[in-house]
């Protein structure tokens, strides 16, 4: 399990189960286990207002610069 971060207050975003190694480019919603994010419209923030990214429906686009994870990733 993955946690994400708000690089700027270090507040949740998401409990992540990430697959494999890599950057966090985006967070497919089916593997969101936790979301502490705020939505307006598509558009997905911190509680301290930072834009964490950006949701199709699917999937959220992350903005790299705003976040940092921490914690383990899966193996496929
Ligand atoms: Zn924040």
């Amino acid at each position: 399990m993955l946690i994400i971060r708000c690089s700027k207050c270090r507040k949740k975003i998401f409990k992540y189960k990430k697959i494999g190694k890599g950057r966090i480019l985006r967070c497919w919603h089916h593997r969101i286990i936790e979301s502490y994010a705020i939505r307006d419209g598509s558009r997905i923030y911190c509680r301290c207002g930072n834009r964490i990214g950006e949701d199709d429906g699917v999937k959220v686009k992350m903005n790299q610069r705003s976040i940092t994870a921490s914690g383990t990733y899966m193996n496929k």
